[in-house]
Order: C-alpha cells, then sequence, then structure tokens
C-alpha cells in the first residue's frame, strides 16, 4: 500500500506540481487548498494521511490553526511548507507540533527527504509503493519518466503516462473508474467516463500487440482497469 500525504496548498500550480512529483515517488496524495477543505479531509477521508504537508497562508486562514487542533488529538507527521521563513515563526511552529518546516522554493529531493525523515521518525517506512512495473515485454519506471515496449522507447502523452503510472501503482489490482478520473483528472472529471475509454483506447493503441484483445490493459466491466500482473 502507498502511504498517503494530505498537501494543504492554496497555489495551484505548486499543489498540482507537488501532488505530480509525489505520486511519480509512489505516494497517495489528496489535496486541499484551503483550511476549510483540509479540515474536511482530515475528519473524513479514509485512510487517513501518514503526512500532511502544510502551508500557512491559506485563503480563509492560518495553517498553523490547523496544527494546533490536530496535535490535540493526533502524531501524524506535519511537514510545514511556506514562505515566511523568520526563525521566531519557525521555532513558534516547532514548538505547535510541526516535525519539520521547509522555506519556499525548496527543492524536491530536500522536501522528499524530510519526509521519509519525518515518516522513519514514526515507524513508517515509504518503499511500499510500486514504481516499476515489468510484465510482457513492457517495461515502466515512474521515476525516471521511462515506457518501453521490447527495449523501444514508448512516447506517451503527459495524460497518457498518468493513466499508466496509476494502473502501475496498483499493477495487478482493479482500479475503480473514478479513481482512475480523480487521480488523473481530478475531482470534477469523476463522471467523464469517456476520457477513460478514449486514453484506454490510446494506451492500448501504443502499447498492446493487439490493441482489440488486450493482455496488459485488462477491462473490469462495469468497474474499472487493471495492468495485469507479473504471475
Ligand atoms: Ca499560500
Amino acid at each position: 500500500m502507498s502511504l498517503n500525504v494530505l498537501l494543504v496548498e492554496d497555489d495551484r500550480e505548486l499543489r498540482s506540481t507537488l501532488s505530480e512529483t509525489l505520486r511519480v515517488e509512489g505516494y497517495a496524495v489528496s489535496c486541499a487548498a484551503s483550511l476549510a477543505d483540509a479540515q474536511a479531509q482530515l475528519q473524513y477521508a479514509r485512510p487517513a494521511p501518514d503526512l500532511i504537508l502544510l502551508d500557512l497562508g491559506l485563503p480563509d486562514g492560518d495553517g498553523q490553526s490547523l496544527l494546533s487542533q490536530l496535535r490535540r488529538h493526533s502524531n501524524t507527521p506535519v511537514l510545514v511548507i511556506s514562505a515566511r521563513e523568520q526563525d521566531g515563526e519557525k521555532i513558534q511552529l516547532l514548538d505547535a507540533g510541526a516535525d519539520d518546516y521547509l522555506v519556499k522554493p525548496f527543492s524536491i529531493s530536500e522536501l522528499l527527504a524530510r519526509m521519509r525523515v519525518a515518516l522513519r521518525h514514526r515507524g513508517l517506512h515509504t518503499q511500499a509503493a510500486q514504481t516499476r512495473y515489468q510484465h510482457m515485454g513492457l517495461s515502466v519506471d515512474l521515476s525516471a519518466h521511462r515506457v518501453k515496449l521490447q527495449g523501444q522507447e514508448i512516447k506517451l502523452t503527459p495524460t497518457e503516462f498518468k493513466l499508466l503510472a496509476r494502473l502501475v501503482r496498483s499493477a495487478g489490482q482493479v482500479v475503480t473508474h473514478r479513481s482512475l478520473l480523480l487521480d488523473v483528472w481530478g475531482p470534477e472529471f469523476t463522471e467523464h467516463t469517456h476520457y477513460l475509454r478514449l486514453y484506454m483506447a490510446q494506451l492500448r493503441a501504443k502499447l498492446e500487440a493487439e490493441p482489440a484483445d488486450p493482455q496488459l490493459l485488462l477491462t473490469e466491466p462495469g468497474v474499472g482497469y487493471r495492468l495485469a500482473d507479473f504471475s
């Protein structure tokens, strides 16, 4: 199982870059763009996040209030990501229960390293999610963003890659239409199953020997899709 990260960030561009990068690294990511959104997710979303990335300047308040609330009942690791860089403020946040503090702009590799440390402190390890796949001549390396078929590099569009990546991370398991639409296109697209049909047809045309009789990208009728497993 992937570890779940809740990303609380109102900057749309940063949110999408970070969430995409974290997914490629094998994390399951959910996003919140405001305090209210984050509170709702913390209250209702299951599974609960294993780690929270928390921006401070949010449209409906300060991330620190969420941290204080959370710390009354939870020790989920929280990494603050903020443009504010005064030492006094960092100390205050660490005292309030933040595990770490990264000043924007930060490098992705530093973020990933700090996340691993925070998770290790809670006894959680990050190597569980699958980022490589190899079966029937198809090899996918999500970290390197590389897809090969019989040793030949295959060019995918960004959306095709995201869709394939989502299936690779759950290789062998059925992924529902809704999950695929949510993770690849976003929450406002969960009813648009025609997108899935279209992109799945494109992927099959590129990756299957006989697209009409797929051996890799399998249909689970009425439910979703499954990437054939190793066995
Ligand atoms: Ca902000």
